[in-house]
């Protein structure tokens, strides 16, 4: 059998290890919250280990106490985890409620000197406790699969692991223990928590990973000024996309001429406007991107040009009202429409014949649409 005392060091290693690469991981964007709280939930479980093996060495009262407060209050901070990963809400209030009970549930019976007691319930509050972290990261899977669901499966093998530590200490039948129970029930539960921690660490450190990943690409694929999404992120929608689409292209009028004269901070004024228009304006199945500068596109997959006709007129004229009653401008856009195959280069095509329909709303007079059928 191994050595209950080794074993303790052996996560309390792990466990203030782990809390060091989190703390490292939170400090350096302090935007995952739940970094933080694991690192306290993981700091906690470490102390509540170091009291544990001094208990080992001399049963007193107060030890076993504290290092079920420490435990239990951690177990319930890792809940708190799953709670603010998923919903991205401060976990205080679920955590003092976790705390609350199952501390209050378990610490009377060592104060009273009965340990069998309170390591009986002990035992199964905290296995509730990572049943509820489990549970909190299984249904937050989506986010990341596989990460999330080793997670939660690691949750869920360790808090099996305090089952049969219960069922041992309940057919035992003492009230009171001479000290910490040692069974394979224990040595195994111990053994499984000190492969899970460091994997449990790593895998909340890969979330925080992902999570940064995510926002980077998100980052790389939106227009800054409008919120749209840009010329990349685009293509990389329209390309998957078989079949037919009509396009239409808006380009706003002179707007040099507004950026000279009324200052580029009401020009990015103007564009903003424009994208928050198109916005307004977009059906569902409909994608709306700024290609650059002052160059929007709306593509619509499967749509007519008809309708299309008939919503960039509304467009056109939503535009112009809310230039001149928001930004006290005239200020007016043209635009060119176009159908045809979208997938791969063909996009790219039915964009320079939308092109060309705009060149001739422009030499037109501008503030109209023009199209190529
Ligand atoms: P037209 O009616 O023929 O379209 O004339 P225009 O003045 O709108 O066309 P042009 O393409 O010559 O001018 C576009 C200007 O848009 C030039 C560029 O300095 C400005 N611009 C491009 N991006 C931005 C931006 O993000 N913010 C601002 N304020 N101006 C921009
Ligand atoms: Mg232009
Ligand atoms: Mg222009």
């Amino acid at each position: 059998m191994l050595d209950f005392s080794s074993l303790l060091l052996a996560i309390f290693l792990s466990a203030t290890g782990i809390t060091a690469v989190l703390l490292a991981a939170w400090a350096r964007s302090r935007n995952d919250g739940f970094l933080l709280t694991c690192a306290v939930g993981a700091i906690l479980v470490a102390l509540s280990v170091v009291l544990s093996a001094f208990y080992a060495i001399t049963p007193q009262r107060w030890l076993v106490t504290c290092a079920y407060v420490l435990l239990l209050g951690g177990l319930s901070t890792i809940y708190g985890t799953a709670l603010q990963f998923r919903y991205d809400i401060s976990p205080k209030r679920p955590v003092m409620i976790a705390a609350v009970l199952s501390i209050g549930l378990t610490i009377p019976a060592f104060m009273l000197g009965y340990n069998g007691v309170g390591f009986f319930i002990g035992y199964l509050a905290a296995a509730t406790l990572l049943f509820l972290a489990s549970h909190g990261f299984w249904r937050a899977r989506s986010e990341a699969p596989g990460t999330l669901t080793a997670m939660a499966a690691f949750y869920f093998v360790i808090c099996l692991s305090f089952i049969p530590r219960a069922i041992l200490v309940a057919l035992e039948g003492k009230a009171v223990l001479p000290g910490p129970p040692r069974n394979w029930a224990q040595t195994t539960s111990l053994a499984l928590i000190i492969t899970g921690v460091p994997a449990l660490g790593a895998l909340t450190f890969a979330l925080n990973q992902q999570r940064l990943i995510r926002a980077q690409r998100q980052q790389a694929l939106t227009d800054p000024l409008t919120g749209l999404p840009n010329r990349r992120a685009l293509l990389e929608r329209v390309a998957g996309i078989e079949g037919q689409a009509a396009i239409a292209l808006f380009d706003i009028d002179r707007f040099k001429s507004i950026n000279d004269t009324r200052g580029h901070a009401t020009g990015d004024k103007v564009i903003a406007l424009f994208g928050h228009t198109l916005l307004r304006q977009l059906d569902r199945g409909q994608i709306a991107a700024r290609l650059g500068g002052e160059e929007f596109v709306l593509v619509w997959p499967g749509g007519d040009l008809d309708a299309l006709a008939r919503q960039g007129e509304e467009i056109r004229r939503e535009f112009a009202t809310l230039a001149s009653h928001q930004l006290e401008l005239t200020c007016t856009v043209s635009g060119g429409l176009a159908r045809g195959e979208i997938a791969g280069e063909a996009f790219e095509h039915v964009l320079a014949t939308a092109d060309d329909a705009l060149y001739r709303a422009k030499r037109h007079g501008r503030d109209q649409l023009q199209r190529v059928d």
